[in-house]
């Protein structure tokens, strides 16, 4: 999301709208590309966790074809490593916990010395807040970069003449989920995304919701949020449903962006970070 904050939507421009996606791979001047082709690899954008569970059985296997194994405390860890799982959150959730729980025991399941789990997401949640502050965002979701697991990062700092309370606010939100809107206030501002750059529009959301997330300390939250900072996690979640602001604009208004929406898609942008349509 990007200041000032604007939102309202339609099945084929939402479509549309999805599309777009931060040019973030492709960028040079992005560190995300510095890290290592392992967090290269990471950063691509898959829709099935399963593609991650082959990844893993295939560099098991190469490893075992040298010699080697990527096996930790024996069969445990690749027992668990086949787990099945539908969803990538519940995968992200129950690594980041067996990582804390190994650490907790004096031991990691770091292999060979190369980066963890935990410390991937890290590295990810870096380069997203990065990216975010590059283009001037006060939220990024990782579906923007082409990342499709539930992770979000926000800066209220921009905010601090208004909001000084916000000063040095730069938070991660893994798995966000929200519990619950509280739709006895509602209230409607203008709401911008940087994956629809030239877009802005009034949304009318709850001013109140209940967010349970885990913070980079891998602690977990359940809380009641409000003011800006609600209305930035809606639009960011959005992200995670699949949805963008224009989903939740007056059809009116929808009609209205409609040619811009296509623009973009085409690839036609102007804005000072790089975009691509995302096929
Ligand atoms: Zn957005």
């Amino acid at each position: 999301m990007i200041l000032p904050i604007y939102t309202y939507g339609q099945p084929v421009l939402r479509k549309q709208a999805q599309d777009i996606a931060l040019d973030s791979l492709d960028n040079g001047q992005s560190s995300m590309v510095n890290g290592s082709k392992d967090l290269q690899r990471d950063l691509q954008c898959t829709s099935d966790p399963l593609d991650e569970g082959q990844r893993r059985l295939e560099h098991e296997k190469a490893s075992r074809a040298n010699g080697q194994s990527s096996m930790v405390n024996g069969s445990k860890d690749l027992q668990r490593d086949l787990q099945c799982t539908s969803d990538p959150l519940d995968e992200g959730q129950r690594r980041l916990e067996h990582e804390k729980a190994s650490r907790a025991n004096g031991q990691s399941s770091m292999v060979n010395g190369q980066c963890s789990t935990v410390n991937d997401l890290k590295q990810l949640i870096a380069d997203m807040f990065e990216t975010m502050y590059k283009s001037d965002g006060v939220g990024l979701a990782a579906p923007q970069i082409g990342k499709a697991i539930r992770l979000v990062v926000v800066t209220l700092d921009p905010l601090k003449e208004d909001f000084p309370e916000y000063a040095g606010f730069n938070r991660a939100y893994i798995n966000p989920h929200i519990l619950e809107f509280d739709d006895s206030e509602t209230e409607t501002l203008e709401e911008g995304c940087l994956s629809l750059p030239g877009i802005h529009e009034p949304v009318k959301r709850p001013k109140r919701i209940r967010m349970a997330w885990v913070d980079e300390e891998l602690k977990q939250h359940d809380e009641w949020i409000d003011g800006y900072l609600a209305r930035v996690l809606q639009h960011e979640v959005d992200h995670l449903e699949g949805k963008v602001f224009t989903d939740r604009i007056a059809p009116l208004r929808k009609q209205l962006v409609k040619s811009k929406l296509s623009s973009l898609q085409r690839g036609k942008v102007n804005c000072h970070y790089r975009v691509k349509p995302m096929r």
